[in-house]
């Protein structure tokens, strides 16, 4: 889409610390971080939020987490464990309009979030 931010970090229009990237996903530092390690993974295609996932975007999904893996590693996260965060919707606290995942870790997350 024209005027999301996301798309525009996906296709290199407006620059992004990225961690990870292949064909279908990419990775980059959260600019206002919440936790030492705040990285969003996010599909290269534009899907405006979880309420648009569609079946034939279960594999990109299953691809995405398994992807969350290997940058928890790169990160350094993966033994002291870390928190995927999605928000989806107005209530839910989304703010980007374009599907994406936090990964968190560096410190203890708490619960419930606020
Ligand atoms: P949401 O509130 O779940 O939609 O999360 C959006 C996230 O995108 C927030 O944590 C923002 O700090 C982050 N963000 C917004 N613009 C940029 C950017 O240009 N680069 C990196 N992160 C961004």
């Amino acid at each position: 889409m024209s005027d999301c931010i996301f798309c525009k970090i996906a296709i290199k229009e407006i620059p992004a610390n990225v961690v990870y990237e292949d064909e279908y996903i990419l990775a980059f530092y959260d600019i206002q971080p919440a936790a030492p390690s705040h990285v969003l993974i996010i599909p290269k295609e534009h899907i405006p939020s979880m309420a648009q996932v569609e079946e034939r975007h279960k594999e990109l999904l299953g691809h995405i987490h398994l992807a969350i893996q290997s940058i928890a590693e790169r990160l350094g996260i993966q033994e002291s464990g870390y928190r995927i965060v999605n928000n989806c919707g107005e209530q839910g606290g989304q703010t980007v309009h374009h599907l994406h995942f936090h990964l968190l870790g560096g410190r203890p997350m708490k619960w419930p979030p606020g």
